[in-house]
């Protein structure tokens, strides 16, 4: 288990639990970094005392100077902090919760500086998966997740050889949306999309999974941290969000992990692996949910969820254009430019209009991902 974590998107959801989790542990939290929230970022400052203290967005910058004078805290900005964070000599495991393809450079950077990750951000896997764990392969570098589907899959492969595994079952809530149809969904509002049964979250991530295009990152996510194909993952919908995913070996046996839908599970799994210590969350009472359900996802009214696989058996740049053409119309969904179903068919166009290329490098990641969110600007004005 690691001793020192440093937290880039300190102030989001998971970032907020991962202090709980390091605080009941006794774990150095020694940097912080939040996109834009300077007041809640510098409150967690004066408890934590971490060395490094970064603001993403720089136009904050000075905002930052002001609040953490007297701190003691070197103050950093932008993508160069963050990136100094992944590599600096403090930082035991990377705890990486920013939200995007931002979060690509400072993975890459922790792991060329042989730090073990511990990763929240979903988009560096669909974007850069080939670059990342390739990149970690060379170091063998551990990279632990934290979304709670990979958790319980990584929790399930524990003491069995991987060789013999010969599928995974990668539960979905469903979504607010669960059962409705196109027609029903038309007149989606922003409130409506924002408003998850199961989880409480991040805005990007909350549309995300009103429209399954979350559960279409996890799937492309899965391929990656489990080294599968497509066929191995089968999707199914679980609304109670109890069991969080399951494996089944070559002999039929389905092994899965459950627990109360509370990120500090899978968080605390992550920095404290291997160990199994209690956590401060509550335990489960399968009394309590008497029924757990199980459906298949309706792949015609959700069509991020189809793009999403389809741009994972596509491969090369195909899943960083459906990330990136998603980030696009989820940000111009929440300004209100767009509809609600647009989004899933910006995500479907971008993949069947943008041809595929090789990822070599980071630089090809970007250049895959701007011409993602340019063809999403042009279907928008046009
Ligand atoms: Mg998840």
């Amino acid at each position: 288990m690691t001793d020192r974590i440093a937290i880039l998107g300190s102030t989001g959801s998971i970032g907020t639990q991962a202090i709980a989790v390091a605080q009941a542990h006794g774990i150095r939290v020694t940097a912080l970094a939040a996109n834009t929230r300077v007041e809640e970022l510098v409150r967690q400052a004066r408890l934590l005392r971490p060395e490094l203290l970064c603001i993403a967005d720089e136009s904050r910058y000075s905002a930052l100077k002001e609040a953490a004078a007297g701190l003691g805290c070197r103050l950093l900005a932008g993508m160069d902090g963050l990136c100094e964070i992944a590599q600096h000599q403090s930082t035991g495991t990377l705890l990486n919760s920013v939200v995007g393809m931002v979060g690509l450079l400072p993975t890459l950077t922790a792991i060329a500086a042989n730090k073990p990750i511990a990763l929240a951000n979903k988009e560096t896997l669909v974007a850069g998966g080939a670059l990342v764990m390739s990149a970690a392969a060379e170091r063998g570098l551990p990279i632990y997740p934290i979304d709670s589907e990979h958790s319980a899959i990584f929790q399930c492969l524990q003491g069995n050889q991987q060789k013999q595994l010969k599928k995974i079952i990668l539960t979905a809530s469903g979504g607010p949306f669960f059962g409705k149809t196109k027609a029903e969904l038309a007149e989606t509002t922003v409130e409506q999309a924002l408003n998850h049964p199961n989880w409480s979250m991040g805005n990007k991530i909350t549309i995300d999974s009103a429209t399954l295009m979350n559960k279409g990152l996890e799937f492309i996510e899965a391929r990656w941290l489990f080294d599968l194909t497509p066929d191995q993952i089968e999707i199914v919908v679980h609304r109670q969000s109890v069991l969080h995913s399951a494996v089944v070996y070559q002999d039929e046996s389905m092994i899965g992990q459950m627990g109360v839908p509370d990120m500090k599970i899978p968080i605390q799994y992550a920095l404290l692996y291997p160990e199994r210590l209690p956590c401060p969350t509550k335990p489960l009472s399968l009394t309590d949910y008497g029924t757990l359900t199980f459906a298949k996802p309706d792949y015609d009214t959700f069509d991020c969820l189809t793009a999403c696989i389809r741009a994972s058996e596509i491969g090369g740049s195909a899943p960083a254009i459906a990330n990136g053409a998603n980030e696009a119309a989820v940000a111009a969904f929440l300004k209100r430019k767009i509809p609600f179903l647009r989004i899933g068919e910006l995500v479907a166009e971008s993949i069947e209009k943008i041809p595929s290329a090789p990822l070599r490098c980071y630089d090809d990641v970007v250049a895959a991902d701007r011409s993602a969110r340019e063809f999403v600007a042009a279907a928008i004005e046009s």
